[in-house]
């Protein structure tokens, strides 16, 4: 018996990165995990590899932006694995500009995909959460979202926005026995973040005190822990891993 033994989690961006290691850490302590993801073909290889870990484990394909398409995805992975307890809205994207140059669709799109998705994927679950009495939404946000960064006012603002709903939600939630925190994570491996041009790569590191970026399983331990009944009297939390990059 894990820790999440009989709870269903729903994982967002679970075909790669920070998703994916969090996927294969919550099935490690048995919960059954749907994968929700708009790379249709990672999303199915995740969840086949998370069933060989003995617990019951379904993708959907969706983009996180898109309410029709997140109410879909939410209702096949309800319809076979039960309603959902842990929701980890973490898909989202990232992409550079200064603010001089940045096309306004640049900004739509962030804030479409990386907050709209969290109050979407959100609204979906919480009615079975209330019914129950207990559930459990970690949000993706991202040191980021405290610090700030030059050429990225849109990640920025909109993950200092998913920190603002979180910390509102929290307050609304806690005393239906639901709990809601963010990770706010550094400069983690992952292909999001090897697509960020060297220059920053290079800029960023000489900002951390490890002097290192992160590993996804350095993230992913603590979402576990939120998830479980040991995170309990965490209410609006934004847990840092981040190297050092901003201590708070
Ligand atoms: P990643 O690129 O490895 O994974 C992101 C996943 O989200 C991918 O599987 C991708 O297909 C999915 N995704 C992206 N846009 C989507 C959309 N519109 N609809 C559905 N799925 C979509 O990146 P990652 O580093 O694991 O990022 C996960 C989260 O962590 C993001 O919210 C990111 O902003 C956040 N974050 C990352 C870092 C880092 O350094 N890697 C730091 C802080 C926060």
């Amino acid at each position: 018996m894990g820790k999440l033994s009989g709870k269903v989690a729903l994982v967002t961006g679970g075909a790669s990165g920070i998703g994916r290691a969090t996927v294969a850490a919550l099935a490690a302590e048995g919960a059954d995990v749907g994968i929700v993801d708009r790379n249709a073909e990672g999303a199915k290889k995740a969840a086949e590899e998370t069933a060989k870990l003995g617990v019951r484990s379904l993708s959907a394909s969706a983009d996180v932006g898109d309410d029709a398409e997140m109410k879909a995805a939410f209702g096949t992975i309800t319809a076979a694995l039960g309603d959902i307890d842990i929701l980890f809205n973490n898909a989202g994207i990232d992409t550079i500009s200064y603010l001089d140059d940045m096309p306004i669709a640049m900004w739509d799109e962030m804030m479409r995909v990386n907050l709209r998705s969290v109050f979407i994927g959100t609204q979906l679950v919480l009615p079975a959460m209330r019914r129950k009495k207990w559930g459990r939404i970690i949000n993706t946000a991202s040191q980021l979202g405290h610090k700030g960064a030059p050429q990225m006012v849109h990640y920025c603002a909109a993950k200092a926005g998913v920190i603002g709903f979180t910390r509102s939600l929290a307050y609304e939630v806690a005393r239906d026995g639901i709990t809601v925190n963010a990770i706010c994570p550094g400069p983690i491996n992952t292909p999001l973040v090897e697509g960020i041009p060297q220059a920053w790569r290079d800029a960023k590191l000489t900002e951390l005190a490890i002097g290192r970026f992160g590993n996804v399983e350095e993230v992913a331990p603590t979402v576990v822990m939120l998830a479980s009944d040991a995170g309990s009297y965490y209410i609006g939390a934004t847990m840092n891993m981040n190297g050092g990059d901003y201590m708070i």
